[in-house]
């Protein structure tokens, strides 16, 4: 413990007695990794294992993301669980885009991932058709243990690129593969 902090959930930076230096981009990245507000945009049974990983057992609050929205305009992780219809894409596709940067995406379990077993006409075969993925959780549904695997690695992402993902060279590409600009 560093001045009440952790030191595995310190910066990278120059500590000594009395002071810590590090960069701002660091603290920031810290800062937003432990408060992420996730939008749930779940369409189906990958949802219900969501509401378990919320509740008291598992507890999503312990790492800061407890707290739900639903409006894209207030979100940071938009976490995708369940069955996506081609007819439900656009819309999915709209929340995104009304979200602000930065921002991360979670596809959750077979279905958001790759269409799972609904190899049909009708499903949209993984949601990264119509929206860049950053993280994938594998499973038919997920376990609990698994999702939040999958935010924990979120976090990683968060803290490594809060300020610098916007201005990416490899981001902005990826969103102009997607016809975002
Ligand atoms: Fe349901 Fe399995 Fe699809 Fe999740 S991956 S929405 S549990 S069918």
């Amino acid at each position: 413990i560093h001045n009440n902090v952790a030191i595995a959930e310190m910066p990278p930076g120059l500590g000594g007695e009395g002071y810590f230096a590090t960069s701002l981009e660091s603290v920031v990245g810290l800062a937003r990794k432990n408060s992420l507000w996730p939008l749930p945009f779940a369409t189906s049974c990958c949802g219900i294992e969501f509401m378990a990983t919320m509740a008291s057992h598992y507890d999503l609050g312990r790492f800061g993301a407890e707290r739900m929205g639903f409006t894209p305009r207030q979100c940071d992780l938009l976490m995708v669980m369940g069955t996506i219809s081609k007819k439900m894409a656009p819309v999915l596709r709209q929340v995104y885009l009304q979200m602000a940067e930065p921002r991360w995406v979670l596809a959750v379990g077979a279905c958001a991932s790759s269409g799972g077993i609904f190899d049909s006409y009708s499903v949209l075969q993984g949601i990264d058709q119509v929206i860049p993925v950053d993280v994938y959780v594998p499973g038919c549904p997920p376990r609990p243990e698994a999702i939040l695997d999958g935010i924990l690695r979120i976090q990683d992402l968060v803290h490594a690129e809060s300020l610098r993902r916007r201005n990416s060279e490899h981001y902005k590409a990826l969103l102009n593969s997607y016809g975002i600009q």
